[in-house]
């Protein structure tokens, strides 16, 4: 079965494809369908953001599709970036931007007041409608200066503290086992086999 992810994060596409390997899928992406309807993102919260595109692309495409919305809440920021993560630093943004803003905003922030989460949420579509939806979540706190060169976004600032390392310094080996979009596609995981089974037996 084909399964559409909405996205052009190239670094995105590579870590939900290797979380859903092993699988009995053949993961397309928006390459493949290069004049797919844009999707704005002006939803309230993640899962509105991650349904959209998950809808817009199964109507487009009739395949069973993807569409995934994540970013970074900072406790003490009240929950900012969140859904505003990619474009932090404004128009001319950029991961650098970004976290470098976010440093600068909790510059004389002690440890304690640190703590952030990665939320990831997840939608599954076909011509008909919603499939399903599901959330992940990662604790971790925010570090004081970028760290690391694997991942992407926020990942050189977002630190974990049981190895005492950023997800940047971690690698996609560790990331991959407890990051927001792997918590989330473990239980998507769950919705896609049961869809796969139902499109077998009717
Ligand atoms: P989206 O493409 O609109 O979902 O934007 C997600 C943004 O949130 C990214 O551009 C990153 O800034 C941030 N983000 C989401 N997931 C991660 C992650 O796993 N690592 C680092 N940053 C992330």
């Amino acid at each position: 079965m084909k399964l559409v992810v909405a996205t052009r994060n190239s670094k995105k596409l590579l870590e939900i494809k290797e979380i859903l390997k092993g699988m009995d899928l053949t993961l397309l992406s928006l390459d493949t369908y290069k004049d797919s309807p844009k999707v704005i993102e002006n939803g309230k919260t993640f899962k509105e953001n991650a349904v959209k595109k998950a809808v817009k692309l199964a109507r487009f495409t009739s395949e069973l599709c993807l569409g995934e919305d994540s970013g970074l809440c900072v406790d003490i920021l009240d929950g900012a970036p969140g859904i505003y993560s990619a474009r932090f630093s404004g128009r001319d943004r950029s991961d650098i931007k970004n976290n470098l803003k976010l440093l600068k905003l909790l510059k004389s922030v002690p440890w304690s007041k640190r703590k952030a989460h990665y939320v990831c949420a997840v939608a599954l579509a076909d011509q008909n409608g919603l499939v399903g939806t599901v959330e992940g979540r990662c604790n971790g706190l925010i570090a004081f200066e970028p760290e690391g060169a694997a991942g992407f976004g926020y990942d050189p600032v977002f630190y974990i503290p049981k190895y005492k390392k950023t997800f940047a310094q971690l690698g996609e080996e560790i990331k991959h086992k407890m990051s927001h979009r792997y918590y989330a596609l473990k239980k998507a995981k769950w919705i896609i086999q049961k869809y796969i089974v139902k499109q077998v037996v009717s």
